[in-house]
């Protein structure tokens, strides 16, 4: 039996892998990873990506060095890179596991035919999801656009599948070290590591201190992540969930994006947690691991509006919206000043300082930010979406567009456009002890607790007693809450006039 090549792209682990599995059925396997981040259309990976990327690649060739087989990565076309290898091996199949942004299905449509023209076995399989895209359908064969029915008809369909094993051994095939560039007397431990640097992942100047302190990327990261979740947070993550300064999700999603780890083995693993049970009381342990898998379910919604709608990312799915009046900006001062966390409302500068500092930031800030950005501040939701997608270690086409088009009020079971967060209530019920301010913005963490949330309505004694100076240490809010909010009503009268 002739050699396979394995293409890894985002499914950065070993267990639950059916095509690592299915390769490592042939001879000799050749896991490749190829770069080629030209080939996602407009939306190569950002900054905060390609940082998580670089220390996942280097945790998966150790893995890699591990089974003695040296993890190739190279840069450039896919399709050549992939003929050239097969030329290199002699390798007679190719296997992958699916992604489902529509620049990656087309490209690998087209790279499917033409290796299967060159006689190549080639197999596509699922590692991302629960449920693919296409499987799931309304009763008359659509597609859906509200969760709620979505999850139903999911909760339906089979049960997920258990997760499969990693594979117990690999082989390796005759050449993999000179290909895999490996070097000196341990040859699968350098291999790949003066490819991965090539790749230029990190960045030039180092701002990625709070990333590693937050983060392991890698399988062995999501799964100490999970493990630490599943017995101390799941059972308290309704509601726990809402509040910010608590340690209330799981923060795996920059794995599950990576594929670091895959919703089949997260699934698995919470009614294993249900299972065994546990100090508090069963109905609420198990509502609370209800919410946590719709949540998983959220990110199955997501990846399936974004296969039914292609243009998904940079379109409204509400036609509608396409003509709402947003502000004019000069010179982005607006976006620049929301994105730097100085808006002066001090739970959106919390979220913005958090999301730089870190690569993420929690659920309910995210909301906040975003409807401050596309309804006080009236700018475009594609303007937030773009930050995010260069900041978040987590940034997914799929969930991304979802969340900015929810908080814009345009997408898929969207929140309606009307529903303006207002950020100060928000905090004083969502960060009642004001601790998730005082830690991004310490100016303000000596402010008394009601005052933390709205500081321009502290009497000047207490901001001068707490050291604070408006405009100085902290900046006054950009634009006032209650007159935003009514012009940003105003905008979508006008457009629910025109439609
Ligand atoms: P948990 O609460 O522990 O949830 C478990 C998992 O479920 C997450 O890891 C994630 O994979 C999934 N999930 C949870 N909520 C959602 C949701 N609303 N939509 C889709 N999947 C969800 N999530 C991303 O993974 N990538 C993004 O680029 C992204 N951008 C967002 C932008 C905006 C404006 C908003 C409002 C939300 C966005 N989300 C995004 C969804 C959500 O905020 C994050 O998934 C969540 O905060 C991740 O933290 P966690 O892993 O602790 O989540």
């Amino acid at each position: 039996m002739a050699p396979a090549i394995y293409w890894i792209r985002r499914d950065l682990r070993l267990a639950d892998n059916p095509a690592l599995l299915a390769a490592a059925q042939a001879k000799a396997i050749i896991p490749v990873y190829i770069h080629a981040p030209h080939e996602a259309g407009d939306w190569a990976p950002g900054a905060a990506s390609n940082w998580w990327l670089h220390h996942s690649l280097a945790a998966l060739a150790s893995a890699y060095a591990r089974y003695g087989v040296p993890l190739i990565i190279r840069s450039g076309d896919s399709l050549a890179t992939l003929r050239a290898l097969v030329a290199e091996t002699g390798a007679e199949a190719v296997h992958w596991n699916r992604l489902y942004e529509p620049a990656t299905i087309e490209r690998d449509r087209h790279i499917k035919q033409t290796l299967r023209d060159d006689g190549l076995s080639v197999e596509s399989h699922n590692a991302a999801l629960l449920h693919e895209p296409w499987t799931i359908r309304t009763g008359t064969g659509g597609d859906y656009k509200a969760f709620t029915p979505f999850w139903r008809a999911c909760r339906r369909a089979a049960e997920p599948e258990p997760p499969l094993p990693a594979p117990q051994t690999l082989a390796r095939c005759d050449n993999a070290d000179a290909m895999a560039g490996a070097m000196g007397r341990d040859p699968a431990a350098t291999a790949g590591a003066a490819a991965l640097e090539s790749l230029g992942l990190l960045p030039t100047i180092d701002w990625a201190g709070g990333l590693r302190s937050r983060w392991q990327p890698g399988e062995a990261g999501a799964w100490a992540r999970l493990e630490a979740f599943l017995p101390a947070t799941l059972a308290a993550y309704e509601p726990g969930r809402d509040y910010p300064a608590r340690p209330g999700t799981s923060r795996l999603s920059p794995h599950l994006h990576f594929g670091e780890i895959g919703p089949r083995q997260v699934w698995q693993a919470v009614q294993a947690q249900l299972a065994r049970g546990g100090d508090s009381d069963p109905a609420a342990r198990t509502e609370s691991a209800e919410t946590f898998l719709s949540e998983i379910g959220w990110r199955e919604f997501a990846h399936h509006v974004l296969f039914h709608h292609p243009g998904f990312p940079d379109h409204p799915l509400n036609a509608r919206f396409a003509d709402f009046p947003w502000q004019a900006d000069p010179g982005d001062a607006m976006l620049k000043t929301w994105q730097r966390g100085e808006t002066g409302i001090p739970l959106v500068d919390a979220g913005m300082r958090e999301l730089y500092a870190t690569g993420w930031m929690h659920n309910r800030v995210r909301m906040v930010v975003g409807s401050f950005l596309v309804k006080n501040l009236r700018l475009p939701w594609q303007a937030g979406e773009a930050w995010f997608w260069d900041t978040l270690v987590d940034a997914d086409l799929a969930s991304n567009s979802l969340g900015w088009q929810w908080v814009a009020g345009s997408g898929a079971d969207a929140a309606p456009y009307f529903r303006v967060f207002n950020p100060v209530r928000q905090s004083e019920r969502f960060d009642a002890e004001g601790d998730y301010i005082a830690h991004w913005i310490p100016a303000l963490a000596d402010l008394p607790v009601k005052h933390r949330h709205a500081p321009w309505e502290a009497p000047a004694p207490v901001l001068e007693s707490a050291g604070v100076t408006l405009g100085v240490d902290y900046p006054h809010p950009m634009v006032d809450l209650k007159e935003s909010r009514q012009a940003a009503l105003a905008a979508f009268e006008q457009i629910k006039k025109a439609g």
